[in-house]
């Protein structure tokens, strides 16, 4: 059994693997960058190692420090996260070379699910529906063209290295595409340094719908439902629920068995998701799937009582799951809201700065995960995401209703926030009655003040 973890990452998510590690009477390991010197997170640890400059490119994903730091410390497992360098299939190796232990699958399954392109090659394989598109990395403008005359407009163009709703851009018609190409290329080239790109059909009015899978290495998989992220800004999630009010038992039976098709065919091992768009008329597609904890983890184990990181350390370290298929039920309703220093009258720009006062929401049902704290600062080099605030209820309204007191309760000051913006979503119309897709936030309308 694992006995010390490095934990590889800052802010929320290192505070939620620490908090596993204490629930299982096992040691840890902190690292910060010289802008987290002096962050929360990094002093909840039994040690605390500094890696490098403000810039995560020397520091959060500065391999060689961080295996240093976990041969160092004596840890024997590296917990990445997710972000830096959890899907980073050269890390994983090298801490499996340095003799450690990485919490997470095998780099030869982050590799090849890590490019997009790639893993809709191997779900078609098996047969899991993919969304219509090119057969892999379209090189050139005249193959995109051909390409997506092939398939139809409207299309997607998609970086095979994307991630966070980066490198991708629609295009409804040939000469759109011609910019839709080049910009999505470009961004690729700048935030995953490759510009690889593949083309697929746009699905109208889709449902992000996403299932929760954990993998022990005896061939054990475990399905933990469904959750529904379709709130979207720009293609990046900002709300999700679970379960989803678009799927019903059936639909559900088909999602899980898609999913666990799909962590068969690559010897799956630990956490991942993998990730489906629904169309209005229940076509389910794959999408992609992501080897990692995902952000929105929370609302699964709200409504199972499954402690995901728990069961991540467990299977690291070569047990086998804890559960049984059917020990898993769906116990009531959950919604999360992602709280981010975000500027919302500057188009959600970052706003980084320091948090001068902080009131955190609790009581019943109310679970918030952060790792701030008054007075402490918010780098503008990392993600802007502050803290993730999850409901719990019996019913789905119970959790809507909680959630409006959480974030009634909810105060910080010194940052801009999209909290007015989360704040809207539980009284959107569309968000009330369950029927909405990734187009709610674009769609919503809202009065404007006549300033004579
Ligand atoms: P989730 O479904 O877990 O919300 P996101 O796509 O929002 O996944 O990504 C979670 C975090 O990981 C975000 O901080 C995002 O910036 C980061 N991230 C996602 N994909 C990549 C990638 N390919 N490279 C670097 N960071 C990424
Ligand atoms: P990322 O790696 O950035 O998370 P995804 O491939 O998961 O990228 O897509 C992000 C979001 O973009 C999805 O949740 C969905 O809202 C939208 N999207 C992706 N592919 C399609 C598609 N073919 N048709 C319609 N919407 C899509
Ligand atoms: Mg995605």
């Amino acid at each position: 059994m694992i006995r010390r973890v490095l934990v590889a990452n800052r802010g929320e998510i290192a505070v939620r693997i620490i908090r596993a590690c204490r629930d299982m009477n096992i040691e840890m390991v902190t690292v910060f960058s010289e802008a987290d010197r002096d962050a929360q997170f990094a002093s909840l640890a039994t040690k605390s190692v500094c890696i490098g400059p403000a810039r995560a490119s020397e520091s959060y994903m500065n391999q060689a420090n961080i295996i240093e730091a976990a041969l160092k410390t004596d840890c024997d497992a590296i917990h990445p996260g997710y972000g830096f360098l959890s899907e980073n299939a050269e890390f994983a190796e090298r801490v499996k070379d340095a003799g450690l232990i990485f919490i997470g699958p095998s780099a030869d399954a982050i590799r090849s699910l890590g490019d997009k392109a790639t893993a809709k090659r191997i779900m078609r394989e098996c047969g899991v529906p993919t969304v219509p598109g090119s057969d892999g990395v379209v090189a050139t403008l005249p193959e995109a063209k051909a390409e997506a005359a092939r398939i139809g407009y409207p299309v997607l163009v998609k970086a095979s290295a994307g991630g966070g709703g980066r490198g991708m851009r629609r295009a409804d018609d040939e000469q759109s595409l011609e910019a839709a190409f080049s910009e999505a290329g470009a961004e690729a080239l700048a935030a995953f340094g490759s510009d690889e790109l593949y083309i697929e059909k746009l699905i109208l009015n889709p449902r992000h719908i996403e299932v929760q899978l954990i993998a022990d290495r005896h061939g054990n998989v475990l399905s933990l439902g469904e959750r529904e992220c379709s709130v979207q800004r720009r293609s990046q999630k900002i709300l999700e629920e679970a379960p989803s009010k678009a799927v019903s038992a059936e639909l559900r039976a088909k999602f899980t068995e898609y999913a666990v098709r799909a962590a068969k065919a690559v010897n799956y091992e630990n956490a991942g998701t993998v990730e489906f768009v629904l169309a209005p008329d229940e076509s389910v597609y794959f999408i992609e799937m992501n080897t990692r904890l995902q952000v929105e983890h929370p609302v699964t184990e709200a409504v199972t009582g499954f402690d995901l990181v728990r069961e991540q350390i467990r299977v690291a370290s070569g047990l086998e799951l804890s559960a049984a298929q059917s020990d898993i039920a769906i116990t009531g309703h959950a919604i999360e809201c992602r709280l981010c220093a975000e500027d919302p009258e500057n188009g959600f720009m970052p706003s980084p700065g320091t948090i001068d006062f902080v009131h955190l929401p609790g009581g019943f049902g109310i679970r918030v995960d952060t790792a701030i704290f008054p007075g402490c600062r918010v780098p503008p080099y990392y993600d802007s995401m502050l803290a993730k605030i999850i409901a719990h209820g019996k019913t789905r309204n119970e959790a809507v209703y909680r959630m409006r007191r959480a974030l009634e309760e909810l105060i910080v000051r010194g940052v801009k926030t999209n909290l007015g913006q989360l704040y809207m979503v539980l009284y959107n119309r569309e968000f009330l009655t369950g029927s909405y897709d990734t187009g709610i936030l674009e769609n919503a309308e809202y009065g404007t003040l006549n300033m004579e």
